[in-house]
């Protein structure tokens, strides 16, 4: 009341009435490129043992794509420890998960230094990569205009004029001309027809980078217009403009999904915003919503490691600020929720029998699922699954195939991943045929010697 009677008094914008948490978070505020870099510095400055800010490169107009990591060791990968990511803002107009995010940052960073537990439970066996904004440049448009509503569509794209969204190379269309269901691993000689006619933004291009650097595992793409989480594939087909698409990991997919919905018990009983929405549990196969092709969700599943929906946080892209703590309140549980599920499944490291080390790029695979996962950089690897029993093998080049381990994948708690570490022989072929060869070799000479005789 006071802050309203302050504001008519004034004549100010209802923006400079704030609220402020205890904690010091300003919960119903839009923060500008400048304020949230500044949020991101001042929680680093914090929490500088279990944050590190960095970027990953620009967007047309030079604004940083910058990021904030939470983790017990923030400059690296930490072996054994599975690296998730938020991102929002995409689409410049669609802000409730930038303002959501934004708040996400100061909350951990409070609550670790709080002591709670749950925090720093997460903190140390996480690692978290935060970008409030991947499209920094249409935010800026979106946000230029002074009058509530605020236009459906501008800002939504980046400062070219393009959708970030349909702008990833586009694995969905190998996926449905060559039935297969891999990862780049395989992808390689589909890359030409992945990314025909593709111009790639700066965005897009520091997103692929960054994506293909981490071994990611788990991710979050945010959005607004509708109140959903919209799981793989995302694209039909056989053309049609809605069709159910499964992708190997189905069963995974709507666990990721109700994992959102259910930490947010507005989404949960979402059925959606539009005309012809018919969501059940706040939850939707991207393809059965609406066929899109060239998205990220899909690119990330397709090319990398990584698993990540689409979430959809409310019917209005961008709210009144008054309406943001609202979000937030709704929103904290499931970040938390979702991030969690990155502790489920199996995990485990690959390694060399005879030396112990752990090896990178050994390809991880089901007998059932047809969708395989490749080790990190130390040969540690996580493979979100449902509940259930499954048959894991491994491949690496130089070495013989593992055998199919069977493991049993326990309903998801958090930190309940299975651990399951397989060690691979050497290939001995290689050095069988080079002794062949040698001698192949002895045998000409001597017969040459004889005839020579
Ligand atoms: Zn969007």
């Amino acid at each position: 009341m006071y802050c309203l009677i302050f504001t008519t008094l004034m004549l100010l914008s209802p923006v400079l009435c704030t609220k402020t948490s205890q904690d010091g978070i300003i919960f119903n505020k839009y923060h500008n490129h400048e304020q949230m870099l500044k949020v991101l510095h001042d929680t680093n400055a914090k929490c500088k043992d279990i944050t590190k800010v960095y970027s990953i490169g620009k967007s047309v107009k030079g604004r940083e794509l910058a990021v904030i990591a939470f983790s017990k060791s923030p400059e690296f990968h930490q072996p054994g420890v599975p690296e998730i990511k938020y991102i929002g803002n995409m689409h410049g107009n669609e802000v409730v998960g930038r303002a959501v995010l934004i708040d996400f940052v100061q909350y951990l960073c409070i609550e670790y230094l709080k002591g709670n537990k749950e925090i720093l439970e997460f903190i140390g066996n996480t690692s978290l990569h935060i970008m409030p904004t991947m499209n920094p440049d249409g935010f800026a448009i979106a946000d230029s205009q002074e009058d509530w509503p605020k236009d459906y569509i501008k800002g939504r794209y980046n400062a070219n004029g393009v959708d970030l969204n349909r702008n990833f190379p586009d694995f969905d269309k190998v996926v449905c001309e060559f039935k297969k269901n891999s990862h780049l691993g395989y992808f390689r000689k589909y890359v030409a027809i992945a990314t025909k006619g593709l111009v790639l933004q700066p965005e897009t291009t520091a997103i692929i980078e960054w994506i293909m650097d981490k071994s990611f595992v788990l991710s979050a793409n945010f959005h607004g217009g509708d109140m959903v989480a919209n799981y793989p594939y995302d694209t039909t087909c056989n053309g049609k403009s809605r069709e159910y698409n499964a992708s190997p990991d189905d069963r995974i997919f709507r666990q990721l999904a109700h994992a959102y919905s259910n930490g947010n018990d507005h989404m949960s009983k979402s059925t959606g915003c539009s005309a012809g929405d018919n969501f059940k549990d706040g939850i939707t196969n991207g393809a059965m919503w609406y066929s899109v092709s060239g998205g990220m969700q899909d690119f990330n599943y397709l090319a990398t490691n990584c698993f990540e929906l689409t979430i959809e946080m409310g019917c209005e892209k961008f709210p009144p600020p008054s309406d943001l703590p609202e979000y937030w309140r709704e929103n904290k549980h499931a970040l938390m929720n979702y991030a969690l599920q990155a502790t489920c499944g199996v995990k485990g490291f690959v390694r060399d029998s005879a030396t112990g080390e752990g090896i990178p790029r050994a390809v991880v695979m089901l007998k059932d699922v047809h969708h395989a996962v490749w080790t990190a950089e130390h040969g540690d690897y996580w493979r979100l699954l449902a509940p259930g029993t499954y048959h894991v093998m491994v491949e690496a080049q130089g070495y013989e195939n593992s055998v199919y381990y069977e493991v049993d994948v326990p309903e998801c708690t958090p930190y309940s991943a299975v651990t399951l570490d397989i060690n691979l022989n050497k290939e001995t072929s290689y050095e069988t045929s080079q002794r062949y060869k040698e001698t192949m070799k002895h045998l000409r000479d001597a017969l040459k010697a004889i005839r020579e005789d």
